[in-house]
């Protein structure tokens, strides 16, 4: 039985190992089919990462497919069914590290690009492809660092269909428009390292900490709104002690917030600050923001998708902002309108990644008919 195109590009795609933030030669195999339809590529590297920014035409409005090709590594591979890096269909699902992320969207927007240009071959604007090797890993060479450079050149994104795995269900049951915050907390509780037996020449920074946590752990911070979930606070760390017999002299807790827009990063440091000076801590905290949510309201994109979804599969779409961060958060700033449309995301990242096969087609079929609305 011979294979759908977007089927043999996402197998081609899966058999090479591009582990964070190797690339592997995913973004080349992926120009050498851009190449003959008219696009320009560039391979912008930055540190150890190959980003591909690929453009067909010069005018506005511009389209743009952003995605990854790197993927997250297998874990044990002995526990894998079917090595990672063979793909193989079976039982109608497509088997292998990325069938799922996000190699299987990637295929699915290449072909739906070739039959869209050779269909229309004078459309308006131009259509592009954002494309990096480090989504998974630290995010820091990748997506983050092309913006900076279309930027720099004033090259401006329109609209942003990226290929995260957004489905739930049935593909195209869910398209993310949005996403929440990402705020860490690495917080050190300084206290005085003593013997247990003689706690009053020490301090222990542990109980001192227990109730600030508590409180933290229990403080209501918002309660979301309409487009986002409410803000939500866990412990990922907590790490102290030196020996059986020894009060600690630190604690280190590290936290992570996933916080929506009635909240921003400025105010939620100050009420963490506030709970740990009324607990009279002595401690330093340090932040890291990785992401501020971004949400893009209904317009051009969210209603060609929606119909596109509903002209191919009959569905209705639910839009949600639930999930991790994406490389949309870097994306959106630019005024961009984006939005995550991709197959179901219920293997991702797992032992025996997989995807129906038949929805790597479906998927292809929705990102032309997204084509053909606004750039057809
Ligand atoms: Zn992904």
């Amino acid at each position: 039985m011979s294979l759908s195109p977007t089927l043999e590009l996402a197998k081609d795609l899966i058999s090479r190992r591009s582990v964070t933030p190797d690339d592997a030669g995913c973004q080349e195999l992926l120009m050498s089919r851009l190449a003959p339809l008219g696009f320009n590529g560039e391979n912008l590297r930055f540190g150890k990462v190959d980003n591909l920014w690929a453009r067909k035409g010069s005018d506005g409005p511009v389209l743009a497919f952003a995605g990854h090709t790197d993927v997250v590594p297998t874990g044990p591979e002995q526990n894998w069914a079917h090595a990672p890096f063979e793909p193989v269909i079976k039982d109608g699902y497509l088997y292998g590290r990325g069938a799922a992320d996000m190699k299987g969207s990637l295929a699915a927007f290449i072909t739906a690009c070739e039959r869209f240009v050779a269909n229309c071959p004078e459309h308006r604007g131009s259509i592009a492809l954002l494309i990096t090797s480090d989504e998974e890993g630290p995010a820091k060479d990748g997506t983050v660092k092309v913006v900076e450079t279309l930027e720099a050149r004033n090259e401006k994104i329109d609209w942003c269909l990226i290929g995260e795995p957004s489905s739930t269900h049935q593909v195209g049951d869910v398209i993310k428009n949005g996403r929440r915050g990402s705020l860490h907390g690495y917080l050190t509780v300084h206290g005085v390292q003593g013997h247990v037996a003689y706690p009053h020449l020490a301090e222990n920074p542990v109980h001192a900490v227990a109730p600030a946590l508590d409180a933290l752990a229990n403080e209501f911070w918002d309660n979301g709104n309409d487009f986002f979930p409410p803000t939500t606070f866990q412990i990922t760390r907590i790490e102290s002690g030196t020996g059986s017999n020894v009060i600690p002299g630190e604690c280190l807790v590290h936290f992570n917030f996933r916080y929506c827009t009635e909240n921003s990063a400025e105010s939620l440091e100050e009420r963490v600050v506030a709970i740990l000076d009324r607990h009279k801590l002595k401690y330093d905290l340090q932040w890291h923001l990785s992401g501020r949510p971004f949400l893009t309201d209904k317009g051009a994109l969210v209603t060609a998708s929606q119909e596109a979804i509903r002209t191919v599969t009959g569905r209705e779409t639910e839009l949600s902002t639930s999930g991790g961060t994406s490389d949309g958060r870097f994306i959106a700033p630019t005024g961009a309108q984006v939005l995550e449309l991709g197959p179901l995301n219920a293997t991702i990242h797992k032992i025996d990644e997989c995807v129906k096969a038949d929805d790597l087609d479906t998927l292809s079929e929705i990102y032309e008919r997204i084509l053909v609305d606004l750039l057809g």
